[in-house]
């Protein structure tokens, strides 16, 4: 068991990140008719397995993989099923957006296929993490993101949860202007998988040893510390995969102040997140940064309740 753990450690990243990823674009780039496609829905849920599989055999916390215990296995299902529908809808629409900006040209479709990916990845990332670190800073915007970091534990399924208009407004800033230069529909259906799978590996509860890469991606150790309710303290690493935008910016942080435990994360002012897809749905709308909980979030017991009544009993007198 402890050489497997080790084999999971070791080989997990690089089997999603380079394995997965190429086995996509194999998919894509060997397809003959539309159907052909489809072989990534089967790709997508083979990831999903293995994230799972690995988070049984070589867990960062063992908390984390008790889904009953945190009772919120079907809005993140529910999330996966409406981020993945919106990604695949996004790509459907690129004919359309090819046709409302048909000056194309500016996209280099004579480079090879796959550093045509491995140049939207790039600045996909970049924008991304404009997006994710902006998101922190702008309320309206943070009201959004809220919904991704509400969750009080990270797993293979949290890299998805994001509010649709959050997503929305990803796939506009950070995916739209590629199209309009030019990127191809095979290249942006790449993408849209590569950008799947780092979102798995980034939350996935594995222990996960990059080797000669620590540091450089924003995965594992170094996502958990963006997570974090302490404070301000989490406000670092946006990174969707490199983190050398992160060391550009001024925003990369290496290590927390205090070790990291099961319970850290979430966020300091919403203990009672709400586990129902709909509630996360509506959150934004709700929930109003620095004023505390709303309060058909709070748990309240009978007893508080009951001082509560009181309370306003008194103030009538
Ligand atoms: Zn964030």
């Amino acid at each position: 068991m402890a050489s497997l753990r080790s084999i999971v450690r070791y080989g997990y990243a690089p089997f999603m990140l380079l394995g997965m990823t190429t086995s996509a674009y194999w998919i894509v780039t060997s397809a003959r008719t539309i159907y052909d496609y489809f072989w990534l829905a089967p790709l997508l849920a083979l990831a999903y397995g293995t994230a799972f599989a690995a988070e049984r055999i070589a867990p960062f916390f063992d908390e984390w993989n008790d889904h009953s215990q945190h009772g919120d296995t079907r809005a993140n299902v529910l999330h996966t099923i409406a981020y993945e529908w919106s990604s695949l809808t996004g790509v459907l629409l690129i004919p359309l957006m090819v046709w409302l900006f048909p000056f194309q040209g500016i996209w280099p479709t004579a480079w090879p296929q796959w550093c045509q990916v491995v140049l939207a990845f790039l600045i996909a990332d970049f924008a991304f993490m404009m997006i994710h670190y902006l998101s922190h800073r702008y309320s309206p915007l943070w009201r959004l993101h809220a919904v991704h970091h509400g969750v009080g534990r990270l797993y293979g399924f949290n890299g998805v949860i994001r509010h649709p208009l959050h997503q929305t407004i990803d796939m506009l800033v950070g995916t739209a202007p590629l199209v309009i230069l030019g990127m191809p529909q095979d290249v942006a259906l790449v993408l849209g998988v590569v950008i799947t799978i780092t979102l798995i590996v980034q939350h996935s509860n594995v222990d996960t040893r990059l080797g000669p890469c620590e540091g450089h991606l924003s995965i594992g150790r170094l996502h958990h510390l963006h997570h974090v309710n302490w404070g301000t303290e989490g406000d670092c690493n946006f990174g969707l995969l490199l983190t050398a935008w992160d060391k550009m910016l001024g925003t990369f942080k290496a290590a927390p102040s205090r070790p990291i435990t099961a319970r850290d994360m979430g966020i300091d002012e919403l203990p009672n997140f709400p586990k129902s897809f709909l509630e996360q749905l509506i959150l934004p709308f709700i929930y109003k940064p620095g004023e505390g909980e709303p309060a058909r979030y709070q748990q309240q017991t009978p007893a508080q309740r009951a001082r509560a009544l009181d309370k306003g009993f008194h103030a009538a007198e």
